[in-house]
């Protein structure tokens, strides 16, 4: 299978926390505490020694929540909420820098999983403001709802790799139109 296409940075981080869940694979990096201490440490992120239970949860509803924000759609309303919530939460917000000249998101970092929340919310409202979050979509097939990277000149693309869930799904589709030309 073609390796699935890997997001620019600073885009991937959005895509590595999305993808810590694999649905084809039944698989959730996120399941464990050491699984969450080993992502964070990957992204070279800050992340609690020992995350409590709470933690695991608070950082999958957030994961989830940023999907559906991706995916658009019904739930993308639901998911905003969720995403403001962590905003709120982690007392994340704009910072204008007089020397060198900037500007940046900061968060209040009252704990680790904070800090780590906020460095994933300044990337997505960064990549929301300059347009480039459009390209990072989630795969059109139920079963699979991986975070790719749209390359396509259009940015047209529904399927995570066509050669792989495209051709799932038109398989499918063929197999749906057989079944209704064709009543058992
Ligand atoms: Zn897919």
């Amino acid at each position: 299978m073609t390796p699935r296409p890997a997001a620019p940075p600073p885009l991937a981080l959005v895509q590595s926390l999305v993808n810590t869940r694999e649905l084809l694979e039944d698989r959730d990096d996120l399941s464990t505490p050491a699984g969450l201490v080993a992502w964070a440490a990957a992204e070279g992120l800050p992340c609690p020694a020992r995350p409590a239970q709470a933690d695991l949860t608070r950082v999958r509803r957030f994961r989830e929540a940023l999907r559906q924000l991706l995916d658009g759609g019904e739930g993308a309303a639901g998911a905003a909420a969720v995403l403001n919530g962590e905003l709120a939460r982690t007392g994340t917000r704009p910072l204008l820098r007089a020397a060198p000249p900037g500007a940046e998101f900061v968060g209040d970092g009252a704990t680790a999983l904070d800090t780590a929340i906020t460095r994933v919310l300044a990337t997505v409202i960064t990549a929301r403001l300059d347009g480039s979050l459009s390209r990072l979509k989630i795969c059109g097939a139920e079963d699979c709802r991986w975070a790719y990277y749209d390359r396509s000149p259009n940015a047209v693309s529904r399927w995570c790799e066509t050669s792989v869930c495209g051709a799932r799904h038109k398989m499918r589709a063929y197999r749906a139109r057989r079944a209704a030309a064709h009543p058992a």
